[in-house]
């Protein structure tokens, strides 16, 4: 998708901290992050939200969450724990319409959410 913020990262042609990437799947630092690790992961293939995953395309989640784990324990706030955040559409305050699950930690956070 052309005018996509997170497609352009995905294809190098705006900078980004990249920590993890390989063929279906891009993991780079939040540029505003709100936790001492904030690390933004999506799919290479361009989905404006969950809602807009197709069922023969779900396995794509799970490998996101897993490489969350995988980072978080690379962090080392994998022990203390972290938040995995998915915000879907307006009311969520989803900002950036290219589906991204937020890896946050390395605080304490609370509940419930603003
Ligand atoms: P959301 O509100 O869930 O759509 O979150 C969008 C996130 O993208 C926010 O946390 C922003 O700080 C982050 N963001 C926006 N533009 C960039 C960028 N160019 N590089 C890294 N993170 C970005
Ligand atoms: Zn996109």
């Amino acid at each position: 998708m052309d005018s996509c913020i997170f497609c352009k990262i995905k294809n190098k042609e705006i900078p980004s901290k990249i920590v993890f990437e390989d063929e279906r799947i891009v993991a780079f630092n939040d540029a505003n992050p709100q936790a001492p690790v904030h690390i933004l992961l999506i799919p290479k293939e361009h989905f404006v939200s969950l809602n807009d995953i197709p069922e023969e395309k779900k396995d794509v989640l799970s490998h996101l969450l897993l490489k969350a784990r995988q980072i978080a324990q690379q962090q080392g706030i994998s022990k203390n724990g972290y938040r995995i955040v998915l915000n879907t559409e307006r009311d969520s305050g989803q900002e950036v319409f290219h589906i991204h699950f937020h890896l946050l930690g390395g605080r304490r956070m609370t509940w419930p959410p603003g």
